[in-house]
């Protein structure tokens, strides 16, 4: 049967190497982005699966626009859900130098949006369905040695906390989650100094989540599939 896989931020970056990499595989992909009319890439790739990919305008910052979402997954249920869109916020801040702002904006994209899009979508997860959620080792504890970034981080390991109480709220549906590092990507959050490309991420992101089960979910995963301390 045809895989039905959902995407967030899927008009560039990370985001956009997932709906390729799916499509190549043969699933119907919803891709989900902002500006669905000026996401050209996304629009070129429809051209040429105008029967799999369709594109759904979603700002996560605003999350009334996901009952029009729900309306359009209807009753096809989802075998995956990718929560990958996310914001990093200013970068080169150094303690002494924080305000309040834009604190509430990245903790609303990288961590209340993975939750109510989740909790709007659960209805419509096939069981065996498979949540993704895009994390980063900026979050962990664990490996913190070089401090900073305090809003990004904060928000990844939030994020964490919130995939963790997903894993097991969902388990009795049979759905299982996973928190991943993509890597230090190739993308416009990741920079050119980033150490791999979107392929290389998502090959090997994808590998684990079809690896995924209700054993392994709950956990926090490398894109190489190893496991990352919280
Ligand atoms: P990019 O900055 O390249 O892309 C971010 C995506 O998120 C864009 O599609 C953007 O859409 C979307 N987005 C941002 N805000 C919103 C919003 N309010 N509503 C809807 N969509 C929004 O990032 P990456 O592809 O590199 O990152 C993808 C994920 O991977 C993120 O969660 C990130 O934190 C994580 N990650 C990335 C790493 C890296 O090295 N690149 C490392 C660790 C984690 P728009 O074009 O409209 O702005």
């Amino acid at each position: 049967m045809t895989q039905r896989v959902l995407i967030t931020g899927a008009n560039r970056g990370i985001g956009l190497a997932f709906c390729h990499h799916y499509l190549a595989q043969g699933a119907e992909v919803i891709a989900c982005c902002r500006q669905p009319e000026q996401a050209e890439a996304l629009l070129a790739l429809a051209e040429s699966h105008p029967h799999t990919l369709s594109l759904v305008g979603l700002d996560l910052a605003k999350p009334e626009q996901l009952s029009a979402l729900c309306a359009f997954v209807q009753d096809q249920p989802l075998d995956l859900l990718i929560s990958n869109a996310g914001v990093y916020g200013p970068k080169g801040i150094a303690l002494g130098d924080y305000q309040a702002a834009p604190f509430d904006e990245i903790m609303q994209v990288n961590v209340l949006a993975p939750l109510l899009l989740v909790q709007a979508l659960q209805p419509h997860l096939a069981p065996g369905a498979k949540v993704a959620l895009l994390s980063s080792k900026m979050g962990s504890m664990t490996d913190n040695g070089s401090g900073g970034a305090y809003f990004y981080r904060a928000s990844k390991a939030a994020v964490n906390a919130i995939g963790r109480s997903l894993a097991v709220d969902l388990a009795p549906q049979q759905v299982a989650v996973a928190l991943l590092h993509p890597g230090w990507v190739k993308t416009e959050m990741g920079g050119a100094h980033a150490l791999i490309d979107t392929d290389t991420s998502v090959q090997g992101m994808s590998q684990v989540i079809a690896e995924l089960n209700l054993e392994r979910s709950g956990q926090f995963y490398n894109y190489d599939g190893q496991t990352i301390g919280w």
